[in-house]
């Protein structure tokens, strides 16, 4: 069994479809959600953990893209933009899983590894400067 991070954009024609109940029922994955949001032009946006058989994930995959679904499993919701942060280092006792970090004290350094990342926005609330934002 494997688990893959997928962040899905759905178009306005597909925000109705139950493609948690399919991939469950027909694919046989287990679905973790972690966060999901419709904006005011009706278009979806879910990040999830899918975990199941390589096979069964590359079927549930192509069922998702036969709905227009777009499927991105490396760009994640959250996102730091190095040139607004001050390296002030606020947000790293928020940040419940590490991913975000200054390991180096002395030279003040944030580090941010989006594979850590559980979108759990801690981190949006607490930067002074904009420097991390979400799409969710
Ligand atoms: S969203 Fe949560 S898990 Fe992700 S970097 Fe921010 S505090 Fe850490
Ligand atoms: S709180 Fe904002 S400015 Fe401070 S280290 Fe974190 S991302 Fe950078």
């Amino acid at each position: 069994m494997i688990t893959k991070k997928m962040l899905l954009y759905f178009p306005q024609c597909a925000t109705e479809s139950p493609i948690v109940y399919h991939l469950v029922k027909d694919y046989d994955l287990m679905i973790n959600i972690f966060r999901a949001r419709v904006t005011p032009d009706e278009e979806g946006f879910l990040l999830l953990d899918v975990s199941g058989s390589e096979e069964n994930i590359l079927k549930g995959s192509d069922y998702l893209r036969s709905l227009k679904i777009q499927i991105n499993e490396t760009v994640k919701g959250v996102s730091w933009d190095r040139d607004k942060c001050v390296q002030c280092g606020s947000c790293v006792p928020h940040c419940p899983t590490e991913a975000l970090t200054m390991p180096d004290r002395t030279i003040m350094e944030l580090k941010f590894n989006s594979n850590e990342c559980v979108e759990c926005l801690s981190c949006i609330k607490v930067c002074p400067f904009g420097a991390l934002s979400s799409i969710f």
